[in-house]
C-alpha cells in the first residue's frame, strides 16, 4: 500500500527505541510502532506499507506493532527499505596463528533498536574508557524524572526505582548504532562483542597541510559539494532561530524550546551522500580476533543498503576521523584510504561505496602533491631495520662445567644419617651442562633452544650474552661473537627495569617515537590501549611477560636472547605473540635466540633452526618451514 505520513511522534527520552508514525491510505489511518526510525521520516512523505499481520485495534486506532509490517520510503523515485531494522548474520572463523580454523563465532549484526541494546552499548563504552571519571551514559527515572550519569544501570537516587537509559554521551540525535551480538554463546561469554556508531558527516572540514597552512573546505574541492550538504547541524539552526525566539520568551525558555525544535528540524534537513563512522568499540576480550574489522565492514554494508543515517540520498562515501587510525590499521584493512589531517591534526579516512567515489578518491590521491607522498596509507610500520649482526655466532668445542661444594657437615645428625644412607657425602660436585657444543647461528637467523628443565638452555644463553659483555666464559672451548647491541631476558637475572613509569612511557623513552612505541606494544601482544597507561606492577603475569618483550624490542637490538619465551601465556596468545615477534625480528634483521619448551611457539614463530640441549649434549637441526606450511 502506498501511503502518506500524516503524523509522527518521537518521545523525548525514548527516541532511540520508540517512535510512531501515522500513515494514511485511501482515507484509512494506521499507527505504526517503530524504534528510532520516525525521526527520519517527515510528515507528508510518501511511503509503502507492506502488512505482515492484521493490524490490532488499540484505543480505536488500527495499529501495526513492531513485527507486523514492512516499510519503504522513496527518494528520487528510488525505494529505500526502512523497517524492519537491518539484520545480518555472519560466521567468523577464529584462526590459530598458522591459519588453522579453531572454531566459528556466529554473530548477528543489527541496528540497535531495543532499550537493552543501548544499555549494552553503555556497558561496552565503559570498557573503552575504563575510567570512573568519564561517565558514559545519561539515565532517567521514569517515576520522578531524576537524571543521573552512570556507566551501568543505576537505581534512582531519589526514589530507588530502576532507571532507564536516556542517552549515550557523545552521541547526537542523528547517531545510529550497529551492534554485534554473539549467538550460541557460552555462559562466560558476553552477549555483545562490539558496536559501531554512524553519524552524518561533520559539518565543516578544513585540512592542515604538512607545512601548517590550513586549506578550508577541502572535501568540497575533492568531491561534489552536495555529498556533504545539507548536513545535520542543530547548532547552526539554533543561532538563526534564537534571535527570533528571544523576542517572545525569556532567554532560558527560548534556549530550551529551541534545542528540541532545532534538533528535529536539523534531522529533517540533513541529506548527505556521506556517512561517518564516529565510533567503534570492541569488547576487550575479542580485540585480537578481527571483530573490529568485521564490525566496520558490516557497518559499511548497512550504510550502503539503508543509506544510514538519513535514508535519503544514495550514499557514496564513508568518512572516519580517528587519531587511533595512526596506530592501528584496522580501517585500512577494511579498505579505507587516508586522505589528509583535519585542521586540528586528526587523520581523515574515506571508504568509497560507488565507482564514482572511487574515481574522485583515486584522482585526488594520484594528483594532490601531498597525498601523492602517502598514497592513501596512514599506518605504516615504523620499526624499520636494525643494525644487524655482520658475522655468525660460532660455538667451537664449548663446554661449561658447574662446580659446587656439597657440604653435609652443617646439617643435623639425623639428616646426615639419612643422606649417608643414599651415599651423599661432603665433596665437590662437577656438573657438565654443555659438552663439546659445536654450532653456528647466522646473522638474522631465528633460533629456538629446546630441552628439559635444567638441561642447559639458560646456560647457553648466558654464554652468548657473557661472550659479548664479558660476564661469563665457557670452561673450555671458544665462542666467537661480535661486539653488538644485545638485549636479553633471563628471568631474575637480566630483565628490563620498569620502575614507576607507565608502560607506554617506558617504551617511548626507549624508542623515542610514540607511534613506534604503540606499534611495538601491539606487536608484543599488548594491543589494549587501556594497558598503555598502566604501570608494570599493575599488570598480570602474562601481561608483564609481554611488556618485557616490548621493552627488549624497543631497544632495537642486533641480537635478542630470551629465556622461557611466552611461558605464562595461554596457547592461543602465545602463538599470536610468537608469530608477530617472528615477523618483526625477521623484517628488522634481528638475530634471535629463543628458549622455549612449547612446540606451538616454535611453529608460530617460524624458526630457522632448533638447538636441542640435554645432558650436556647439543644437537642442531634446521627447521624446515616449507614442510610445516604445507601440512
Ligand atoms: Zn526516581
Amino acid at each position: 500500500m502506498i501511503c502518506r505520513v500524516v503524523d509522527r511522534e518521537i518521545p523525548k527520552y525514548k527516541h532511540r527505541w520508540f517512535g510512531t508514525l501515522t500513515v494514511e491510505c485511501n482515507g484509512e489511518q494506521f499507527l505504526l510502532y517503530s524504534a528510532g526510525i520516525p525521526k527520519w521520516i517527515k510528515v507528508g512523505e510518501k511511503v509503502e506499507l507492506i502488512p505482515k499481520a492484521k493490524p490490532k485495534v488499540i484505543k480505536g486506532i488500527n495499529t501495526f506493532l513492531f513485527e507486523d509490517y514492512e516499510l519503504h520510503k522513496f527518494y528520487n523515485g528510488e525505494k529505500i527499505k526502512v523497517w524492519p531494522y537491518w539484520v545480518k548474520d555472519v560466521e567468523l572463523p577464529r584462526y590459530s596463528p598458522f591459519g588453522e580454523e579453531i572454531y566459528r563465532y556466529r554473530i548477528r549484526a543489527r541496528e540497535a533498536v531495543f532499550e537493552s541494546d543501548f544499555e549494552a552499548i553503555a556497558e561496552l563504552e565503559q570498557f573503552h574508557y575504563a575510567s570512573e571519571k568519564e561517565k558514559v551514559a545519561i539515565w532517567r527515572c521514569e517515576k520522578c524524572g531524576e537524571i543521573v550519569e552512570a556507566n551501568t544501570k543505576p537505581k534512582c537516587p531519589k526514589c530507588g526505582e530502576d532507571m532507564t537509559i536516556a542517552e549515550i554521551k557523545g552521541s547526537t540525535p542523528a547517531s545510529r548504532f550497529l551492534i554485534l551480538e554473539l549467538l550460541n554463546r557460552e555462559a562466560y561469554e558476553p552477549k555483545f562483542l562490539a558496536y559501531v556508531r554512524v553519524d552524518p558527516p561533520i559539518p565543516l572540514m578544513h585540512r592542515r597541510l604538512p607545512d601548517g597552512r590550513i586549506e578550508r573546505n577541502i572535501r568540497e574541492k575533492v568531491f561534489p559539494r552536495d555529498w556533504f550538504h545539507p548536513v545535520y547541524s542543530p547548532e547552526l539552526l539554533m543561532r538563526k532561530m534564537f534571535r527570533e525566539l528571544k523576542e517572545k520568551y525569556s532567554k532560558r525558555v527560548a534556549r530550551h524550546k529551541l534545542w528540541e525544535v532545532a534538533t528535529l528540524k536539523a534531522l529533517d534537513i540533513s541529506n548527505t551522500a556521506c556517512s561517518r563512522i564516529a565510533r567503534v568499540v570492541v569488547h576487550p576480550d575479542y580485540r585480537s580476533d578481527g571483530i573490529g574489522v568485521t564490525a566496520v565492514k558490516l557497518a559499511v554494508e548497512w550504510i550502503a543498503e539503508r543509506r544510514v543515517p538519513e535514508m535519503r540520498k544514495k550514499k557514496h562515501l564513508v568518512e572516519t576521523i580517528a587519531q587511533m587510525a595512526r596506530f592501528n590499521p584496522f580501517f585500512e584493512k577494511v579498505g579505507f584510504k587516508y586522505v589528509w589531517d583535519t585542521a586540528s591534526g586528526r587523520p581523515v579516512l574515506y571508504y568509497p561505496l560507488t565507482d564514482e567515489a572511487k574515481d574522485y578518491l583515486e584522482k585526488f590521491l594520484s594528483t594532490d602533491e601531498f597525498a601523492r607522498i602517502h598514497g592513501g596509507r596512514l599506518c605504516i610500520s615504523k620499526y624499520g631495520r636494525v643494525e644487524g649482526m655482520k658475522k655468525p655466532i660460532v660455538f667451537r668445542n664449548v663446554s661449561k662445567v658447574f662446580e659446587s661444594k656439597l657440604d653435609i657437615r652443617s646439617v643435623s645428625e639425623e639428616i646426615r644419617f639419612l643422606l649417608s644412607a643414599f651415599g651423599v657425602k661432603s665433596r665437590v660436585i662437577q656438573r657438565c651442562v654443555i659438552r663439546n657444543a659445536n654450532f653456528e647461528i647466522k646473522p638474522g637467523e631465528v633460533v629456538a633452544v629446546v630441552g628439559a628443565s635444567g638441561a642447559g638452555k639458560t646456560t647457553l644463553l648466558r654464554l652468548i650474552y657473557g661472550a659479548i659483555t664479558g660476564k661469563d666464559k665457557p670452561t673450555s672451548g671458544e665462542i666467537e661473537v661480535e661486539k653488538c647491541k644485545v638485549s636479553a631476558l633471563i628471568p631474575q637475572e637480566i630483565e628490563p627495569e620498569f620502575g614507576d613509569e607507565s608502560i607506554i612511557e617506558h617504551i617511548y623513552r626507549k624508542c623515542g617515537d610514540l607511534q613506534l612505541a604503540v606499534e611495538i606494544l601491539n606487536k608484543s601482544g599488548l594491543s589494549d590501549a587501556v594497558l598503555y597507561r598502566a604501570k608494570f606492577s599493575e599488570l598480570s603475569t602474562g601481561q608483564k611477560e609481554r611488556a618485557k618483550l616490548a621493552s627488549l624490542l624497543a631497544e632495537k637490538p642486533s641480537l635478542i636472547l630470551i629465556d622461557e619465551f611466552a611461558s605464562h601465556l595461554d596457547t592461543l596468545t602465545a602463538m599470536r605473540v610468537a608469530k608477530k615477534f617472528g615477523e618483526l625480528v625477521r623484517s628488522a634483521g634481528i638475530t634471535a635466540v629463543i628458549v622455549t619448551h612449547r612446540k606451538e611457539v616454535i611453529e608460530a614463530m617460524g624458526v630457522d633452526k632448533v638447538i636441542y640441549v640435554g645432558y650436556g649434549i647439543t644437537k642442531v637441526e634446521n627447521y624446515d618451514r616449507s614442510v610445516r606450511l604445507q601440512r
